[in-house]
């Protein structure tokens, strides 16, 4: 299934609705396929703005959250990039798509072997993935232009300012629990970094020597939080940010790494399934009640040069008709055809007031009505629903025809 416009809408509405900016960013996200990230059975939900469990009680980043860090982290096309936390692989596919190379640390072994596989088959062939604690960074790879780290430590870790290059920046998450900062480092000199709060988050922990213990009680938590636990960020900017990251700011904390969603995800997917079932029924209600019988929209008339006809738009099946010519006047008796076409769709059952005569010609049937010269002659067609679906005919008034279309409900 083409997920493109999906993707598209989610783009817009998700990230650059919501201050957005950077060209190269909004690109990556319209082209990489996020539905490829998530478990199977999820896709659907792949374009929603949250984020969804992968397992090993870990979660795919939300679109919003990821397009934010790779937005603060200034991403070039020549850069080299680490992310610590590939989790999916959804957030370093990205960035492989606007920077050089991408290294992507995980410590989840079967999630960092999955992530490898996605990029395999997506030809993303500029992402290396190791499986390791990605609080030491990756010395061999360092310097970085960039570092993203998608999971949030109790302070910034040494090894991933050491290994920033000069003028890098370091995307991170600080705190615990609902506490939790976005932060940006950029490196100004040999031991000198330029610190900036980006608002409130709430990331999964950074699990490892230089950040959490695997004893941290969101780590360890086995029931999943629920909306009320999603705290509502009181974020204040601390710095002069431009009017789209105020507006930024002002959002609630952004859920991004809960412990585990599922139960959450459920309860939102049958609510989601709910209403799709009941705007769907709501519309088809609304539809046949303005398109069936007796509806404004239930007739349509074909004008000709001797007069009209009226007959339904759309019908049901198996079911009783009528169609109205009215001839103008005339002293001179007047032909009404239809061709066997329109025999499939309905029968004749009968004609008010009957005709004088009936005749076949040229593969058409004609009806001779005497017609009236001091006024409009109307014929009641009475017909039965044949063959359901859409149907054509052709009908005709002396020598001129039309075509005329027809829905029969089955
Ligand atoms: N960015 C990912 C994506 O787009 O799917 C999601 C990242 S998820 C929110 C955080 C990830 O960080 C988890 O997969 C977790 O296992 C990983 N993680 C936590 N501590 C880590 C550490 N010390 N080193 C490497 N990965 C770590």
């Amino acid at each position: 299934m083409d997920m493109t416009r999906i993707r598209d809408r989610m783009v817009e509405h998700h990230v650059t609705r919501r201050g957005i900016r950077d060209p190269s960013v909004i690109e990556a996200m319209r082209t990489v396929p996020r539905e490829k990230f998530v478990p199977p059975g999820s896709e659907e939900f792949a374009y929603e703005d949250a984020p969804l469990s992968i397992g090993e009680g870990q979660t795919i980043s939300q679109p919003f959250i990821v397009a934010l860090m790779l937005e603060k982290a200034n991403l070039d096309a020549g850069d080299t990039v680490l992310e610590v936390g590939t989790g999916s692989g959804y957030a370093s596919a990205l960035m492989s798509r606007v920077a050089r190379h991408v290294y992507s640390i995980e410590r989840h072994e079967r999630l960092a072997l999955e992530a490898k596989e996605r990029f395999e088959k997506l030809g993303y062939r500029n992402i290396d993935v190791r499986v390791g604690d990605g609080s030491k960074g990756w010395a061999e790879a360092a310097p970085f232009d960039a570092i993203v780290v998608s999971a949030s430590a109790p302070e910034v870790p040494t090894a991933l300012k050491e290994q920033l290059g000069l003028g890098g920046r370091l995307i991170i998450p600080v705190g615990r629990g609902e506490g939790q900062r976005l932060k940006r480092l950029t490196r100004t000199g040999d031991a000198a970094f330029e610190e900036e709060d980006l608002g409130g988050v709430l990331f999964v922990p950074l699990i490892g020597e230089d950040a959490w213990t695997a004893t941290h009680p969101m780590y360890t938590a086995t029931a999943p939080s629920l909306p009320g636990t999603v705290a509502s960020e009181p974020s204040s900017p601390h710095d002069g940010q431009g009017a789209g990251m105020r507006k930024i700011d002002k959002l609630p904390a952004l859920p991004e790494g809960v412990l585990d969603h599922s139960e959450f995800q459920q309860r939102f997917w049958a609510v989601q399934r709910f209403s799709w079932i009941v705007f769907t029924l709501l519309l088809v209600i609304c539809l046949l009640g303005l398109l069936g019988r007796g509806g404004p929209f239930s007739r349509q008339t074909l004008l000709l040069p001797e007069g009209s006809v009226d007959f339904p738009v759309i019908s049901r099946w198996n079911a009783p008709e009528d169609m109205t010519v009215t001839f103008t006047p005339s002293s001179e008796d007047r032909v009404f055809t239809i061709d066997p076409a329109f025999l499939q769709s309905f029968s004749v059952q009968g004609i008010d007031p009957p005709q004088k005569a009936t005749f076949a010609r040229d593969g058409r049937i004609g009806y001779v009505f005497p017609a009236d010269p001091a006024g409009p002659t109307q014929i009641v067609f009475r017909l039965q629903t044949q063959l359901p679906g859409p149907r054509r005919a052709l009908i005709g008034m002396g020598g001129e025809t039309r075509t005329q279309s027809t829905f029969i409900f089955p």
